[in-house]
């Protein structure tokens, strides 16, 4: 069996309200080069100032993803030239990170290690003229991402299946959302993720590493890492070299495509960043944003499921999101039990939003609305399927469930004085079910609550209706 190493590298863009060295904002969307000034531009005699919001969300992130924060850390330049770099430089944290160490757990419990997270700007962006733009055979650049503030997160090679490596992902934004440091959101660049993959065969020998850039969906994390083991280990047992190179992924061709040689990687000449003095942290600071944090999303998934008795996979999707961990929780405490409220809001009303592909808005379902059609099914005045039909039709309309069940008519027949009748007859044209039961086949009473369903197109309450059926044919009720 060949085996895979995987390590990632994650970029994080942090939503602080100016960028990482200058007061210009951070808005990415913004019209092209309209937040920008001569520090993000690298106008000569412009010198960068530290923006403490970002030290501020860099320190939450770190001690979110469980790393130690350094009281000392100072920042480099990364030497490259690109028309989207004007300075000619990225100003990161090359030599002394701002924190190393820590690690996100996995659902089966397996620790992936973080081996630092550093601060760093981002670059511009570049057009060409395949890409939408009127003048043919040019390029044109957009600066206003210069200077954006980044967190780079770099994995150790813990991960070994590519599954393990979107889950490290989706883990890694859940907790960034949940600190409120970044969107998180790939498709939009927010947070972008490098791939490194090597492959081991049955002797031990390893492939060289490769590198794969352009990932922008979860899912894309795994199907190029899937796609990249197999051309790996198919060249292996053919005995081809698998040189080490950085390949990009092709969204378009689910392939990845080779970008360059690994040999002919930029030498970055990094040296300390003259222009910013050494970054101390206060042991206070540390210990003050320690204390903070808000609860995590694996913490409130213990919680959910050692406190309040939940199952675990519920409390799992329950934790991810904020949004949705608060609709559950104001669900329990309009007197919803916590075993209904998760039950209901992950089959029924997060399907719904699947179902439409709809960002989760808590509106659409107000809560004061699902008591009501829970309250409707635990009391069996309605059927589960018509719970299905009334959630749906609030979903769709906004209609209040007393009157959607009133219009649809959709109270169950629950008093024995109108269904006894109708067991009564149910029984009467099946003499030979009679038969059988007498015989001692107890099952075929589930006969009976089917043709009572029949009868009352499909509006009896099957429960009372089975009860009946039982009663009625021992000769406890005539
Ligand atoms: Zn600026
Ligand atoms: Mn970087």
């Amino acid at each position: 069996m060949m085996r895979s190493v995987i390590g990632l590298e994650i970029h994080a863009q942090l939503s602080t309200k100016t960028k990482a060295f200058c007061s210009c904002k951070n808005e990415v969307d913004a019209d092209p080069n309209t937040n920008i000034c001569p520090i993000c531009t690298g106008q000569p005699g412009a010198l960068p100032v530290l923006n403490d919001q970002v030290v501020e969300y860099a320190i939450r992130g770190a001690l979110a993803l469980n790393c130690e924060v350094h009281k000392v850390s100072s920042f480099d330049r990364k030497n490259y030239f690109y028309p989207d770099l004007p300075k000619g430089y990225q100003i990161t944290q090359y030599f002394h990170p701002i924190a190393t160490k820590g690690y996100v757990e996995l659902n089966s419990g397996k620790r992936v290690r973080i081996r630092r997270i550093h601060i760093e700007e981002d670059a511009g962006k570049m057009f060409h003229s395949s890409e939408n733009i009127t003048e043919s055979e040019s390029s044109l650049v957009d600066l206003n991402r210069c200077g954006v503030p980044l967190i780079e997160i770099v994995s150790e090679p813990d991960m070994e299946k590519p599954q393990e490596a979107r889950e490290f992902m989706e883990k890694l934004r859940d907790v960034l959302r949940a600190v409120e440091i970044s969107t998180g959101n790939m498709e939009e660049g927010a947070l972008r993720c490098d791939a490194n993959v090597s492959v081991v065969d049955d002797n031990g020998r390893s492939s060289s590493r490769v590198e794969v850039k352009n990932i922008n969906s979860f899912r894309f994390v795994q199907r190029a890492l899937e796609y990249e083991i197999d051309r790996i280990s198919k060249a292996m047992k053919s005995g081809k070299n698998v040189p080490m190179e950085t390949r990009g992924w092709d969204s378009a061709s689910k392939s990845t495509v080779s970008m360059r040689s690994k040999e002919a990687e930029n030498d970055y000449r990094y040296f300390p960043e003259p222009d910013l003095p050494i970054l101390v942290i206060a042991e206070e600071r540390i210990e003050r944003i320690k204390n903070s944090l808000p609860e995590l999303p694996d913490e409130k998934a213990k919680r959910y499921e050692e406190k309040m008795g939940i199952q675990k996979e519920n409390a799992k999707i329950l934790s991810k999101d904020k949004g949705l961990s608060k609709y559950f929780e104001d669900a329990t405490e309009i007197g919803i039990s916590p075993k209904d409220a998760s039950n209901w809001i992950v089959n029924e009303v997060m399907s719904l939003f699947n179902a439409n592909s709809a960002e989760f808005d808590p509106e659409k379902v107000p809560l004061t609305y699902l008591k009501k059609i829970i309250d409707y099914t635990n009391s069996t005045k309605i059927s589960r399927l018509a719970a299905k039909e009334v959630i749906d039709e609030v979903y769709k309309t906004g209609e209040d469930p007393d009157t959607i069940v009133k219009k649809r008519n959709l109270l169950q027949m629950s008093d024995e004085d109108s269904l006894v009748p109708l067991v009564r007859e149910a029984i009467a044209e099946n003499p030979k079910v009679v038969e059988q039961y007498r015989k001692g086949k107890g099952s075929v009473v589930g006969f009976f609550v089917g043709a009572v369903m029949k009868k009352t197109n499909g509006k009896a309450d099957p429960k009372l209706a089975g009860k009946l059926a039982k009663k009625l044919l021992d000769g406890e009720i005539e």
